[in-house]
């Protein structure tokens, strides 16, 4: 099948009364588009049995998958599996598999397991279970005239969980014959326009079975090639020869041809160099820490953070100059400079990233315009530091700067700046 035809319905009073994000509904979007496959539709109802009828009477007709989430739980509330069980036809019956599971997390937490548990081991005769390694309500598959419905619980991990383990292996065996595969060109330092603009050839000649998108992120540009074929060694050939030829011409800024987050592109620079970093961050306060952890194995290359809110703890801790921040005050290149030199002796690390700025209105240092910030990097022989100046709230000015920070000391790393 070429084009399947997907929709997906939320189920969930606290989807609409605005107390949940609809978070389910996103990540699985993204998760099919990566496959190739697009949404159609998106529906969110209530836990009302009118409306999710309703629901699946007008996806079922449009649509050859829908997917469902919510509903699944033990609680009253809960409907989803019942109404299923009505809507297709047959009978509830335990399903030992998944009694033997249910059971054995609640030994596991060491918390009774009470009749109304045994509800959660109940599915449907008329389903396919598809199994839940995370939780205690399983997914349901029902297979119907060449159309697949399937629910799967509310919790984001768990839904997570049954869709790699199960929804899109099984998509991908009856419901996907093309190949489909990814290559990304991670760049930063320009826009989107002016990526556009230098590869606006490369990009019009691209065959129709291969998409370009662009993925601008705080900081980065991720280009993503993705292109379908019943030929995978063929088109593994030919997104590779476009990865090569658009990273060509945009040499300058490409940062790496793996789509990973930059805390792991650093990681990786750090370790492959035999490296270690160690930072002084203010405006952040240990964002940038938190990245690099993310990463497994990142204690082979992070010394740690200094987190130096205040001017006391940048003199104290980092040893950066009382004058430096009385005559250039705490957001400037002096200062970050003496911080990152500083983070480098005190952590003991090869390199020291220092970080200071203003994200938003109300900050003691005035000197500067609000969305300042002063990065700089330092290893035994130089340091670099640049100023950077971000528009938006506060949040996302935290998220540029703890971006750009990764950026500038991968990019020292390389010796590019
Ligand atoms: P349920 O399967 O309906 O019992 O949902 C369990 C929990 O999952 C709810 O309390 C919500 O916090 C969460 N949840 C349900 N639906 C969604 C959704 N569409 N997006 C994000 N979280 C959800
Ligand atoms: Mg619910």
């Amino acid at each position: 099948m070429a084009n399947v035809q997907v929709s997906i319905i939320t189920i969930g009073d606290e989807l609409l009364i605005g107390q949940t994000v609809d978070t389910n509904s996103v990540w699985m979007a993204q998760r099919l588009n990566d496959l190739g496959i697009e949404v159609k539709r998106r529906v969110s109802v209530g836990d009302i049995a009118a409306d999710i009828r309703t629901a699946l009477d007008a996806e079922i007709a449009v649509s050859d998958v829908v997917l469902i989430t919510g509903g699944l739980g033990p609680t009253v509330d809960d409907i989803t599996k019942p109404l299923l069980c009505q809507y297709f036809g047959g009978n509830m019956i335990v399903n030992e598999e998944v009694l033997q599971h249910v059971k054995k997390i609640f030994e596991v937490r060491k918390k009774p397991f009470l009749e109304r548990n045994l509800k959660q081991a109940e599915v449907p005769d008329s389903c396919t279970v598809l199994f839940n390694k995370l939780g205690t309500a399983p997914g349901m598959l029902f297979e119907r005239s060449e159309k697949a419905i399937i629910a799967m619980p509310g919790v984001p991990f768990e839904m997570m969980g049954i869709m790699e383990d199960e929804v899109i292996p099984y998509l991908q065996q009856n419901f996907i014959s093309d190949a489909l595969l990814h290559r990304s060109i991670l760049t930063a330092g320009e826009g989107e326009s002016f990526i556009a603009e230098k590869i606006i050839d490369i990009e019009t000649a691209l065959p129709s079975h291969v998409k370009l998108a662009y993925l601008p992120s705080a900081g980065v540009v991720r280009l993503r090639l993705t292109g379908r074929g019943a030929d995978k060694q063929r088109l593994v050939k030919e997104l590779e020869m476009y990865q090569d030829q658009i990273a060509n011409r945009v040499e300058e800024i490409v940062v790496s041809l793996h789509d990973l987050p930059l805390e792991h592109i650093l990681g990786r620079t750090l370790l492959e160099n035999r490296k270690t970093i160690g930072l002084a961050e203010s405006c952040t306060g240990g964002y940038i820490a938190h990245h690099i952890t993310q990463v497994m194995g990142s204690a082979n290359y992070f010394q740690g953070s200094i987190v130096c809110y205040q001017n006391e703890i940048k003199e104290k801790l980092l040893g950066v100059k009382k004058e430096t921040l009385e005559e250039h005050g705490a957001v400037s290149e002096h200062t970050a400079i003496e911080m990152a030199v500083g983070a480098r002796k005190k952590l003991k690390a090869d390199y020291g990233l220092g970080v200071t700025g203003l994200l938003s209105a109300g900050g003691e240092d005035d000197r500067v315009p609000v969305g300042t910030v002063w990065i700089a990097v330092a290893d035994e022989q130089r340091t670099v530091a640049k100023q950077f100046r971000f528009h938006y709230d506060r949040p996302r000015n935290k998220d540029m700067a703890t971006q750009v920070g990764m950026l500038m000391a991968w990019k020292f790393l390389q010796k590019k700046i």
